[in-house]
């Protein structure tokens, strides 16, 4: 069924269900996820493609949060070819905008620093795609139910965890009372209030910015460049900052910076917000208000992203301030992290020691995201007078100085986190784009086509080094070269340097498409490294 939400969108609302659970005592599933967000929906769309059954509990009936228009919009290219992977991108793609090109301005034209994020790119989706929120997680949802693996469970609120080594009891509150059931492993992706983190008396250290931002989402006709636009100083602002952003439907993200001490409830007024925006548009530009929604930043982060058998995803094990788009990303790119470790858990083909690699990835991960969001308030928003004189000198210097432009552009949302430093990684750890295929039989691929069904990757100018691993079945292999008919063409030699194989040397990928290791050549005592690093449990028949 649908319905129409306040902001004029139209957003399914889903049908809640009776669990079986009421007429049964507690059942035991291999993976519980609360929380129906960008973190727990890309999870469940993972384990969904790797055959692994789970179930999803969620308090609300759709996707979105009630009566906003959205929270995120940006996408950066890696989350990007996950949901290439977990096949829905070709819906993101048509439905949003895609873009590459960001300008920071100060006055009303005056660039001082700008952008192209698709210059050096190599993967099959753009640097970044503006969308509103929900749509991926309506996107998501559909994929999750086609798929068919998993059960989404609407209206179910979790009330109550109690968690020990072997497992986690749930109390679940639903229209038609309240039901218990266990996980073998339960990953809270229930957002930044998360109830589950707060029974398992879990802190968060949370930090709440002072300065004030407030959004308007419009449409208008005037013709803009999809692109990204930052005002640092804005004159139609009072010298604060604005962000302009294109994303679906024809709607624009305006994001005004506030004086430190405004009153929420004002600024977000329709007609206190019209005002500013007539100022930036001009008095003669027709506008509709989609949206307006005050915001301020707040950071948190637990110290382990798993405690017992519960895993934390998303806002739940993190928050960063909004500015740089690193929150949902984070969310997502945690999924990608957990659900191929997961299944290999789950299917007995790793022992769980290798979960614990996930939080030694992904914490780092969040400690560099909330570094270069926390970079680009402190720019925009400067608290002290040093800070403000700095940020005179970067604005002075930025047209002509390498080093002031990246304080301006703290950090490339579209380059992903390495995982160097992990127990996992062999080298640096570093993601692989989703570079485009050509095989010598003429069939056109993408790297993601050979990551679906979580085989370690194998890739070698070498056929002899791929033998050792051909009929591994822990290993997909490929080889670049002109021999085979199911060769990867390789003419200019782009996809060997960006792999960083030469001279017969191997890389092998996750498949999250990090790198797990680089070998000049391949024998045992590398394969033993492998199975080693991913605690790997010896299986007769995989042999
Ligand atoms: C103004 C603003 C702009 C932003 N812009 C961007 C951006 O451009 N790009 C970006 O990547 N990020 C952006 N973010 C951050 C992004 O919105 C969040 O990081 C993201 O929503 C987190 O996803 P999540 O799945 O972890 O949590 P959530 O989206 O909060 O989802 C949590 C889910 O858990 C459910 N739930 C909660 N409690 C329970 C319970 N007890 N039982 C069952 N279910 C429960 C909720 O119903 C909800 O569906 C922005 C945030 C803000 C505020």
């Amino acid at each position: 069924m649908i319905e129409e939400n306040v902001s004029g969108y139209q957003l399914p609302r889903f049908e809640y269900r009776r669990p079986a659970d009421f007429d049964q005592t507690a059942q035991r599933y291999p993976v519980v996820i609360v929380g129906g967000g960008l973190a727990g929906l890309t999870l469940a769309a993972d384990l969904s493609t790797r055959g692994i059954a789970f179930v999803l509990l969620d308090e609300d009936n759709t996707v979105g949060v009630k009566g906003a228009s959205s929270r995120g919009i940006v996408y950066a290219q890696k989350s990007l070819e996950i949901f290439d992977r977990l096949g829905i991108y070709d819906k993101i793609a048509e439905k949003g905008v895609a873009w590459s090109v960001g300008k920071s301005l100060v006055g009303e034209k005056d660039i001082i620093y700008e952008f192209d994020a698709a210059k050096d790119s190599q993967s099959c989706q753009p640097p970044f795609l503006n969308i509103q929120q929900f749509y991926i997680e309506w996107f998501l949802v559909d994929r999750i139910n086609e798929l068919n693996v998993g059960e989404i469970r609407w209206m179910n609120r979790v009330k109550d965890v109690i968690a020990d080594e072997t497992h986690t009891l749930l109390e679940v509150e639903t229209p038609d009372g309240s039901y218990w059931l266990e996980a073998e492993w339960l990953v809270d992706c229930s957002g930044l209030a998360s109830g589950v983190r707060e029974k398992l008396g879990l802190e968060t250290f949370p930090e709440k910015g002072t300065e004030r931002w407030c959004i308007s989402d419009i449409r208008f006709k005037k013709e803009m460049p999809l692109e990204r636009w930052t005002w640092v100083e804005s004159p139609v602002n009072d010298g604060r900052a604005v962000w302009q952003h294109p994303m679906a439907d024809g709607v624009w993200r305006i994001d005004f910076q506030m004086k430190l001490d405004s009153d929420v409830e004002y600024i977000s007024r329709p007609d206190v917000c019209e005002e500013r925006v007539k100022k930036l548009l001009g008095n003669d530009e027709p506008f509709e208000l989609v949206w307006v929604g005050p915001w301020a930043s707040r950071t948190h982060l637990l110290d382990d992203f798993r405690h017992h058998r519960v895993l934390f995803a998303g806002d739940s094990a993190h928050v960063f301030p909004p500015l740089g788009a690193r929150g949902g990303n984070s969310g997502i790119q945690d999924a990608d992290n957990l659900g191929w470790k997961l299944a290999l858990v789950l299917r007995g083909l790793a022992s769980e020691s290798l979960l614990q690699s996930y939080s030694q990835e992904r914490r780092p991960a969040a400690i560099h995201n909330t570094d270069l969001a926390t970079r680009s308030v402190r720019f925009l928003s400067p608290q002290s007078d040093g800070q403000r004189v700095l940020r005179n000198a970067v604005i002075a210097l930025a047209k002509n100085c390498e080093f002031a432009q990246t304080m301006i552009n703290t950090g490339r949302l579209s380059t992903a986190f390495s995982y160097q430093g992990s127990d996992l990684s062999m080298d640096e750890g570093e993601s692989i784009p989703n570079f485009s295929i050509l095989l010598t039989n003429g069939q056109q691929q993408k790297l993601v086509d050979y990551a679906v069904d979580g085989q370690l990757i194998a890739i070698s100018t070498s056929r002899e080094a791929l033998n050792q691993l051909a009929n591994n079945a822990l290993f997909k292999v490929l080889h670049i070269g002109q021999t085979d008919p199911d060769s990867i063409v390789d003419t200019d030699g782009k996809i060997a340097e960006t792999l960083g194989v030469k001279d017969g040397s191997i890389v092998i990928l996750r498949p999250d498409l990090h790198v797990l290791a680089r070998f000049k050549q391949m024998d045992s005592a590398a394969l033993n490294e492998i199975k080693r690093r991913i605690n790997y449990v010896e299986q007769g028949e995989l042999q």
